[in-house]
Order: structure tokens, then sequence, then C-alpha cells
């Protein structure tokens, strides 16, 4: 149904002291928001999630990271650090960062973007594909302009020495840029440094020191939302918490079959970004 004011030209005409001008229509605020949640690329699965709906339970840093991810969101633009949500598959971390990624879209009209990082580097390499149009240019402005930026499930992705500069790359200009980014991640911090599945093996060593420059660290471990009940609450989710028996280690994917061996591109060349001062070494 087009707007009853403007009829979705988005203008009216308001008048003031006598003098007729056009004004932007309520309906123009809307819209926007709209426009930005849809272009967000925020995938069918957490498109429903929020602050509100996210349902936390007596898990003392699963609270605190809610807090953090909550007072991060209200004060958005005003933040210095973005957040690193850590812990094993299905505790929310995902779920959060979507909902902070909605609330500073509807609340400030912040220009957001979601990526998983293995689909993010998925459609950098298609761009070296001649048959693809889209250039990688195309594909990286909005990933290093967005002002919030939810990188999702970092470390998964099989590493490679392209993977890692790529990723610098992107995160770098963003540091540089003073723009926030908010991570997820399954790779958790370990003791032994040298162990494959370490957050610092996964993610090499110069992203690892960037991220604790960039971001708050949010640890934590919970019940897995994927397998509780319809209409679980917190006493539910709780109780899942306190039963489940959580393997110390994540599963490895060190050993996971090599995927098709794509061209090897030249990692500098390859992913020079004009606009930014990636590689500046500080
Ligand atoms: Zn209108």
């Amino acid at each position: 149904m087009p707007c009853p004011i403007c009829d979705d030209t988005r203008w009216k005409i308001v008048e003031r002291g006598g003098v007729r001008r056009a004004a932007r229509c309520e309906c123009w605020r809307a819209a926007n928001i709209e426009r930005l949640v849809a272009d967000a690329r925020i995938p069918r699965r957490y498109q429903h999630c929020s602050l509100d709906n996210f349902v936390a339970y007596e898990n003392e840093r699963l609270q605190n990271a809610v807090v953090r991810a909550r007072r991060f969101a209200e004060a958005f633009p005003v933040v210095d650090k973005g957040l690193f949500l850590i812990g094993p598959p299905g505790i929310g971390k995902s779920h959060l960062a979507v909902a902070v990624l909605e609330q500073v879209m509807t609340t400030r009209g912040a220009r957001g973007l979601f990526y998983d990082v293995r689909d993010l580097l998925k459609v950098i390499r298609n761009t070296y594909d001649p048959v693809v149009k889209a250039t990688e240019f195309e594909v990286l402005r909005p990933v290093m302009s967005a002002e919030l930026l939810v990188l999702d499930d970092i470390g998964a992705e099989k590493t490679s020495e392209w993977v890692e500069e790529t990723l610098n790359l992107i995160v770098t200009t963003r540091y540089n840029e003073r723009r926030v980014t908010i991570f997820t991640s399954n790779y958790e911090e370990k003791e032994d440094r040298s162990d494959p599945d370490s957050l610092l093996s996964r993610v090499g060593f110069r992203m690892h020191s960037r991220l604790y420059e960039m971001c708050e660290f949010l640890e934590y471990d919970g019940a897995d939302y994927r397998h509780r009940p319809p209409n679980a609450g917190s006493e539910d989710l709780l109780a899942m918490w306190k039963l489940q028996d959580r393997p110390s280690a994540l599963p490895r994917r060190s050993g996971s079959p090599v995927r098709a061996q794509l061209r090897k591109p030249d990692p500098k060349a390859d992913v020079a970004w004009p606009g930014g001062r990636a590689g500046s070494g500080h």
C-alpha cells in the first residue's frame, strides 16, 4: 500500500511562515532502514535474531557477553573496539553478532554487512574467474566500508598464504579506517600455542595480535541452542548446559580433504586495495 502522505515519493510539502518547501516524508526513514537490513546479507536462518529474543540463562560468561553486546549496540557508533565472540558451536555467537548488527542498522541507520568468512573468501576467489562479472573491488568495497561488519566463523577456513593475506588486508584496512568489526570463532585460545586447533594456529600470528587490538574478547561456553526443544526456557537451557559433556577439543578440521586446487593468485597483486593503507605495518 502506497504511503498515504507522499504516495511513495518519500517527499512531502511542508509550509512554514507562508513558505512551502519539500521535506522528507516519515516513511523515508522506514524505507531506508528496510533497505539497509535487506542489503546486509544476513542469512535467512539468522534473520529473526535480535537482542530481545536471545534467551539467556544462569551462565555468567554468557550473560556477560549479552551485556557487552547490548552495551556495544547502544553506544554505537561511539565505540573503540569491536567484539570477538569465541566458544564452541551452537552457543548463540552468531545470534548475538547478528542481533547487534540488526540493532545498529535499525536504531542508528548504520550500514551493516554480514559475511561468513568462508563465503567471503569464495566470493573473492570467484572474481578471479573471467566469467564472473563482479570485480574484486566491487566485492571488497562494501566489506571495507561497512560501518559495522560481522565476520562469522573465522578460523574455519582452510588456511593458506593467500587466505591469511586476504583476511589481514580486510581487517587491517578496517582497523586503519577506524571501522569496527564483530568476529565469531569456534577456535579458542589454547595453552599449547602450537596446537593446530588453537585460535593462534587457525588465524596466524599477525591476525591474532590484530584481533586483540581491534576487539574485546568474549569467550564463553554454554548449551547448544540447536539442540534445545521447542519453547525451551532459561531453566531448560541451564539444565542442558550442566548435563552436556563437551569434548574439550573441538573437532579437528586440519585433516579435512583438500578442496579443488584453485589457481594460486599472487597474494599482493590480487588483493591490492587502492583505498586502504594495508601493509603499512602498524
Ligand atoms: Zn511517505
